[in-house]
């Protein structure tokens, strides 16, 4: 299962502490030899472990592991020698360590993708960690008004920030912009129709698709158009006495492209309006700059979308914004007040953590000049090839010293995208760490899988990507050069 050579590549803990040496044959009499419990409890080795972890997981690992000393000795058909203090004693370290490991942990993201769902998507700035931790150890003003000693919103803590920056007139936060629409259509669309082109009943990962949350929302889904084309009498066409929205979503990780029309948010806004009905605009990633200005593709700004006469718009909180996961809903002051009297914005509601790291996310927005500089996530975007060529420079020989003579280390371009269904089609000129067995291209496949394991077997995971007969590093969320490479075993960058 190791990368062919695996010269250089230092496997530790691959010796499992169960690996006695074989022995006796009189395997039933020695299953009975196994010490108790309670003995095995009173060794100064497993003492010294309940000293530091408690008794009851210890005594839980115990009986774990002399239930497979049992196993072994009774199915091993002799051979194996019953297991001493020593190695019994390593056997339930291991199975605590094991117990007590935290299951999400750090890793290391050279995928390309900037805001990979799997992955956690955005990374916070270090005062929306610095807020988290603030919110966590001690009680807040979550929904205490210190005005006036009353009860308070715990809306308005990030609600302020949210209508500065797009200019809507309100704005509530829950869990995520799935639930954003789902309590959007729920509260101005029960029971009722809502017109959606045919070109935008989007699937996005996750099993986020339109048409599923719209039924679950209580919402009839009545499609105009055709795939391609939708016409402004389209929509029209479909009004009638049981429409309460018109509504737009962002075709988040698709474009179509070629003979294709749609009908722009004004027009609809219009046409909403002259029917009494709302517009509403699921613009999924949403963004509140104008991502040109720091050379990133057009995306509809929030603020635009709001300008344009939309009544409600819905977006994430951890995609281009570069926040926590949150879905944020902004617009018109009465249909948000009504959003907030369904009871379904108590199931989905945010935590304190939450609406500190938006907050402190949203206040970095104050200073646009310095967003890309002090928010993870659009620093990492705006990233240029150039100086994650330089990077890769630096990581090449570590990488190579640490694979050893059967993989060769090259430094490759690369395309890194965004993610999260967020510029779709936008691309970003990238750089990576391309890792190519010595072995003939047919045969590489298993050596690559095994490589990507054994990357993933890190203290700190590393993932990438197999493409194309090589697993691919791209470098350009690499923010930590130095953890990186002290374990591949160097002991800092060159
Ligand atoms: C991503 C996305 C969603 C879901 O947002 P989450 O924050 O992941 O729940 C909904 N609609 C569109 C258009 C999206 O792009």
């Amino acid at each position: 299962m190791l990368p062919p050579t695996g010269g250089g590549i230092k496997l530790s803990a691959s010796v499992s502490p169960c690996d006695w040496a074989p022995m006796s044959r009189e395997s039933e009499i020695q299953a009975s030899s196994l010490p108790g419990v309670d003995r095995v409890l009173r060794w100064p080795r497993v003492a010294a472990i309940i000293e530091r972890h408690g008794r009851d997981i210890v005594l839980e690992a115990v009986r774990e592991a002399l239930g497979e000393s049992r196993e072994r000795l009774t199915s091993g058909g002799g051979g194996i020698e019953t297991p001493g203090e020593q190695d019994l004693g390593d056997a339930v370290e291991a199975r605590v360590e094991a117990l007590l490991a935290p299951s999400l942990r750090r890793v290391f993201n050279l995928t390309g993708t900037v805001l990979h769902t799997n992955l956690g998507r955005a990374v916070l700035p270090p005062e929306a960690i610095a807020a988290m931790a603030e919110a966590a150890r001690g009680p807040v003003n979550l929904e205490y008004d210190l005005q006036s000693g009353r009860r308070g919103d715990r809306a308005s803590h990030v609600a302020k920030w949210i209508t500065r920056l797009c200019g809507a007139e309100a704005a509530l936060v829950v869990n995520n912009n799935a639930a954003a629409v789902l309590l959007v259509l729920n509260t101005l669309a029960l029971r009722k129709e809502v017109a959606v082109s045919r070109g935008e009943l989007i699937e996005i990962g996750g099993s986020f698709r339109l048409p599923d949350i719209m039924a679950r929302a209580g919402s009839k889904l009545v499609e105009v158009g055709t795939t391609n084309r939708t016409h402004a009498r389209d929509y029209s066409d479909a009004i009638n006495a049981r429409t309460a929205l018109l509504m737009k979503v962002h075709t988040s990780n698709y474009v179509v492209e070629g003979f294709s029309a749609a009908v722009e948010e004004s027009v609809l806004a219009r046409m909403a309006a002259a029917h009494g009905l709302a517009l509403l605009v699921d613009l999924g990633s949403g963004t509140l700059v104008d991502l040109e200005r720091y050379g990133l593709p057009p995306e509809p700004t929030v603020g635009a979308v709001i300008g344009a006469g939309a009544d409600v718009v819905t977006f994430s909180g951890d995609k281009l914004l570069g926040g926590p996961q949150a879905g944020i809903i902004a617009g018109r002051a009465d249909l948000v007040a009504r959003i907030k009297r369904n009871p379904m914005t108590r199931a989905l509601r945010v935590d304190k953590m939450t609406l500190a790291a938006l907050g402190a996310v949203l206040r970095l927005y104050a200073d646009p000049a310095r967003l890309a500089a002090r928010l993870p996530a659009l620093a990492a975007m705006t990233r240029t090839a150039e100086d994650i060529r330089r990077a890769a420079e630096r990581m090449a020989p570590v990488m190579q010293a640490y694979l050893g003579e059967g993989w060769r280390v090259a430094i490759a371009e690369c395309m890194s995208q965004v993610g999260s269904g967020a510029l779709p089609v936008g691309r970003l000129p990238s750089m990576a760490l391309k890792l190519v067995p010595a072995v003939p291209k047919r045969s590489s496949g298993r050596a690559l899988r095994a490589l990507a394991g054994v990357l993933r077997a890190l203290p700190v995971p590393v993932i990438g990507r197999v493409h194309d007969g090589a697993l691919w590093l791209d470098l350009r969320c690499l923010d930590d050069e130095t953890g990186f490479t002290s374990q591949l075993g160097a002991d800092a960058v060159p």
